[in-house]
């Protein structure tokens, strides 16, 4: 079974293929047998296309245009086309999945596209300004390219749609919520797989363990999962609200945007403050990369020491909000880029937790290829890094509707 999967963001369309024929062992993630990615945020009308396959054929080539149609037809061409090919032709893809950031309240699992789920993620864009668009021209592209192939969304809000309203709804006017305006929570393709990982990795059942994933990467978001559901989440109506992250600011008083605004800032002036220049590049002034924070710390840098320390504190602010929803915690999950890789922030978190009994066993503190456990024998949780891997997620979610519609 050759499967297809796009998931495309606002700076890039990463796109990857599963050929899970070979996959010897179905419950670990495969590698890829073909890697490609689109980089829109080159300057001109250009996008740059790098493509990777297992076999270790590299490619690498500027597309000179702005037709973005034109820019996915080229990168799915080699697939078929040149060194990288690694399938005779498209009709040899047996289903393509998406990756669709927002569902809205209506989309609670993986659905097929159809013209009026097209229509949802597009009427959704409301929502999601900068991303269900870009998911609506993949599929689009698809369509164009591979024919009518079977083609699935696999939304990032689903997973939590089991939160309970307590947690969905803002205390606003009630209207809000009439309108949509709630709190949906992001991020759910890679919470959902790091929980299933997590009791996969301990040899228990997912339904027995409380857990908190802490999503750590350019977005931050935690998220708490009681018998296998999403009962709490720190991002909201948009992935804005929450955790400090890579150049968002996550929660801030709203009283501080009213103030903005009656200063003469525009809604697109707060947009740019708020996603781009805040976070950890807004307090450094210096980057959104964690790796860069650190290396200035280290040269002394007091607005980047300030940065770190406020990404923790909000950090464990959010996961101590959590544990009343659980009523304890038997594991803390770290993943994405910071998580997977920064000694630094799992022990400037699990510092605040020492009273629950958590210990981490300070010879695990390095970074690893593989998933781990970071915690000390006698810690009373225990504390995980798990790589996520959401594309493999999205693909082995398609594959079971897939089969189950074949079945019935
Ligand atoms: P995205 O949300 O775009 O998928 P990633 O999960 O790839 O992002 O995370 C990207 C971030 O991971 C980078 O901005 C960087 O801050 C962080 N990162 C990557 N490697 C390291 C590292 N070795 N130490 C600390 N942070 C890292």
């Amino acid at each position: 079974m050759k499967i297809l999967v796009l998931n495309a963001g606002s700076s890039t369309q990463k796109s990857c293929l599963y050929d899970l024929s070979d996959d010897a062992a179905p419950d670990m993630p495969a590698t890829p047998v073909w890697e490609g990615l689109i980089d829109w945020t080159h300057q001109g009308e250009a996008a740059e296309i790098r493509v990777e396959t297992a076999g270790g054929k590299t490619l690498k080539k500027l597309v000179p245009t702005d037709d973005r149609a034109k820019v996915i037809a080229d990168l799915l061409y080699t697939l078929c086309q040149g060194d990288t090919r690694v399938i005779d032709s498209f009709a040899a893809i047996d289903l393509v999945g998406h990756r669709v950031v927002h569902g809205g309240a209506e989309y609670r699992e993986c659905t097929r596209i159809t013209p009026a789920v097209k229509e949802a993620i597009a009427r959704l864009a409301v929502f999601a300004p900068v991303h269900n668009p870009v998911n609506l021209e993949g599929i689009e592209a698809i369509e164009r390219i591979l024919g009518d192939v079977p083609q699935f969304a696999v939304f990032d809000t689903a997973f939590h749609h089991t939160l309970p309203a307590t947690a969905y709804v803002y205390p606003g006017p009630y209207d809000w919520l009439e309108q949509g305006i709630r709190r949906y929570g992001f991020h759910g393709i890679s919470h959902q797989y790091v929980s299933q990982r997590a009791a996969q990795l301990l040899g228990q059942p997912l339904t027995s363990l409380r857990l908190i994933t802490c999503h750590l990467g350019n977005g931050c978001s935690v998220t708490a999962v009681h018998e296998g559901r999403s009962v709490e989440t720190s991002m909201g109506f948009t992935p804005l609200e929450g955790l400090m992250m890579g150049s968002r600011s996550g929660s801030i008083d709203p009283g501080i945007l009213i103030h903005l605004l009656r200063q003469g800032h525009t809604p697109d002036d707060l947009d740019r403050v708020l996603n781009q220049e805040s976070g950890l590049k807004g307090i450094s002034g210096l980057s959104n990369d964690m790796r860069h924070i650190h290396a200035a710390i280290a040269a002394g840098n007091e607005r980047a020491a300030l940065a770190f320390d406020l990404f923790i504190h909000r950090l464990q602010t959010a996961v101590s909000g959590m544990l009343p929803s659980l009523g304890g915690l038997d594991v803390l999950v770290f993943t994405a880029g910071i998580g997977e890789n920064d000694p630094l922030v799992w022990s400037g978190l699990c510092r605040g937790f020492e009273f629950l009994g958590l210990k981490l066993d300070p010879d695990r503190l390095q970074r690893s290829p593989d998933d781990q456990e970071i915690s000390a024998p006698d810690s009373r949780v225990r504390v995980l890094v798990i790589h996520t891997h959401e594309d493999w997620a999205i693909a082995q979610t398609c594959l079971r509707l897939y089969s189950t519609s074949q079945r019935q």
